[in-house]
């Protein structure tokens, strides 16, 4: 069977050959669709929509690799095994195959999926202990307008079943920032999704190389705000009585270090290096502190910005 695996996944375990300047933690796999993903997602280069290559997700490549290749070179350098799906014929019957063949690399499995029955998420959560979800969209208006597939309502429930199949803090819905959508828009549904006992795994949007932008996008200083945002939520702080979102300034002195928020959001061991921002900077999630120490002015300049420091 062939997938599709992150190049820098590829590279740990020595199959592609590129300098890496941050190693992922986590084995990050796809599945693998040549024609394309069924689904219309406006900002995702494997929609069959898009004229964008489907060697890539975000600024990503992603190499196509029969699994065959890497049992043979598989390495103990994971943390975690993350397997993604694509909206096509057959995915479910895949998806079992996958998680029973990487299974035997005794690695803590996490399934990233757009909604899917309760009863086949029942048979496919045996294998998992963190489950990603697609939401993308920050509100139901950018999830309409971005035409995700299914609903928000049939989203809010595969989180709600997700919660009650994995437990608390197990499910990690994705949240891309740059959408158009307003800050405030993320942090209720961060608030929603806490009172649910799920988190945002919280991404910035960027074209695929080589193709148009379509969104607008977010500037670094907001998205350190949205990060901040989140990190006072983890720690059951009101991120509005810190935040003015009108102003976009931290309007009273944080109780968390701002620091302590910039890193990547999502289940333990996922640190997604440069997965969607350039090694040039500026750099939107933090997949390392050695990553942080390089980059540590711009940062503190960018929190100063929005008077968080
Ligand atoms: S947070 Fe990371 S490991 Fe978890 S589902 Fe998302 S990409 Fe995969």
């Amino acid at each position: 069977m062939i997938v599709r695996v992150s190049i820098g996944s590829l590279a740990r375990l020595g199959i592609e050959n590129i300098a890496l300047i941050d190693v992922p933690t986590t084995l990050y796999v796809l599945q693998y669709a040549p024609n394309g993903c069924i689904a219309r997602c406006a900002f995702c280069s494997q929609s069959h929509r898009n004229s964008s290559s489907r060697e890539y997700l975000a600024r990503v490549m992603w190499p196509a690799v029969e699994l065959e290749v890497l049992e043979k070179h598989w390495k103990h350098v994971f943390v975690r095994i993350c397997i993604q799906n694509v909206l096509k014929r057959m995915f479910v019957e895949e998806l079992m195959t996958l998680l029973k063949f990487f299974e035997r690399f005794s690695t803590p499995l996490s399934l990233c999926t757009t909604p899917l029955p309760s009863k086949v998420l029942e048979d496919l959560a045996k294998y998992i202990d963190c489950l990603g979800i697609g939401l993308d969209a920050a509100s139901p208006t950018i999830f309409e307008s971005v035409e995700k597939p299914f609903t928000w309502s049939t989203y809010i429930r595969f989180i709600e079943n997700g919660v009650r199949m994995l437990g608390k803090a197990k499910v990690w819905v994705h949240v891309v920032a740059g959408l158009g959508e307003d800050l405030r828009d993320v942090v209720k549904l961060a608030k929603r999704l806490t009172k649910l006992g799920a988190y945002i795994a919280l991404f910035n949007y960027v074209a695929p190389p080589k193709s148009e932008r379509r969104f607008p996008g977010i500037k670094v200083e907001h998205y350190r705000l949205l990060q901040i945002a989140l990190k006072l939520l983890d720690e059951g702080y009101d991120p509005e009585h810190y935040i003015d979102f009108d102003r976009l300034i931290v309007k009273r002195a944080l109780p968390i270090d701002p620091l302590e928020a910039v890193y990547t959001r999502g289940c333990p061991g996922c640190n997604r290096p440069f997965y969607n921002e350039s090694p040039r900077g500026p750099i939107y999630n933090f997949s390392s502190r050695s990553l942080l120490e390089k980059h540590i002015k711009e940062v503190e300049q960018e929190l100063q910005a929005v008077n968080a420091l």
